[in-house]
């Protein structure tokens, strides 16, 4: 599922830098507000591992990570050349589901 990060207030100066430093896949970064000051922002919540390094310690209350229940993330692979492109095996995998799917609703009624 796709991760999300959101920031619960504002994070600056110091706290700012020490919350993008402990991020170990970039998920966060500085954002310069033109004044002198720089405040944390979400860049890439999708790198997200959610390994929860950004809520131990004081940093606890600062973010809150969750998943999207209704977006999911898939990886897909084909083996290499004369073997199926990987935009056919997600279409052909969406037609076999569809096909268990219809076995079950069928089954059901
Ligand atoms: S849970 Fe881990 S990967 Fe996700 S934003 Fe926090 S520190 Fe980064």
């Amino acid at each position: 599922m796709l991760p999300e990060v959101v920031l619960l207030k504002e994070i600056k100066g110091d706290d700012a830098v020490k919350l993008v430093k402990k991020c170990p896949v970039k998920v966060f970064d500085i954002e310069d507000l033109g004044n002198g000051e720089k405040r944390a922002v979400v860049n890439d919540p999708r790198s997200c591992t959610l390994c929860r390094e950004c809520v131990m310690g004081p940093s606890e209350e600062q973010v809150r990570l969750t998943r999207v229940r209704d977006h999911f993330i898939f990886t897909i692979e084909s083996t290499g050349p004369g073997a199926l492109p990987p935009e056919v095996l997600f279409t052909e995998a969406v037609k076999i589901l569809e096909e268990k799917c219809e076995r079950v609703i069928s089954e059901l009624s």
